[in-house]
């Protein structure tokens, strides 16, 4: 995984992109908890999955179709009435490419198997071709080591960096369409 805050953090750009006035602010913060969901497959560790099972670590809870299911099961359950200034189309589309970068993110780094996009149908595990970003480990203690401190630089460059230039750049976008010069 590349760490949870990042994973967040990129969900919450994702929101720029949607973000319109009066929209409720729990709109993205449940966004941003949609892009952490898929890791709570590691918990399949405690009880013997191994990495990479279907319900191994980056498997099928990091599909593009558990992404769906979750968008659609999110927006039904939570936001049935719908919510101001955001459609039905995307505000589903929103927590389905939040939950879906978490995949993407993690076929990004450098370590552990790749990611299950194609569960159920199909298990194999992806990489992309260029992978900058240094994995993180599983677990907090082994986080402050200076293994750690390496995560935390490629993720403020690779995550972080790039997350705040789509918010500038969705930000400064409906700059110009709201004052037109
Ligand atoms: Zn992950």
């Amino acid at each position: 995984m590349a760490s949870v805050v990042s994973h967040a953090v990129a969900a919450l750009a994702i929101g720029a992109c949607f973000y319109q006035r009066g929209t409720p602010k729990r709109v993205w913060v449940i966004g941003a908890l949609c892009s952490v969901i898929p890791d709570l497959d590691v918990i399949g560790f405690e009880f013997g999955i191994r990495y990479g099972d279907f319900w191994g670590h980056r498997g099928f809870t990091h599909s593009l179709l558990f992404a769906a299911v979750l968008a659609s099961a999110v927006a039904l359950l939570l936001f049935r009435q719908g919510v101001p200034g955001l459609g039905g189309f995307s505000l589903w589309s929103y927590f389905f490419l939040a939950t879906a970068s978490h995949g993407l993110l993690d076929a990004m780094t450098d370590g552990g198997l790749g990611v299950a996009f194609f569960s159920p149908f199909n298990n194999t595990r992806y990489f992309f071709p260029w992978r900058p970003i240094r994995v993180s480990p599983i677990g907090v203690s082994r986080f402050f080591t200076d293994r750690g401190l390496e995560v935390v630089k490629s993720e403020l460059f690779w995550i972080w960096l790039p997350a705040a230039l789509l918010l500038a750049s969705s930000w400064l976008i409906r700059l110009r369409t709201a004052r037109p010069a």
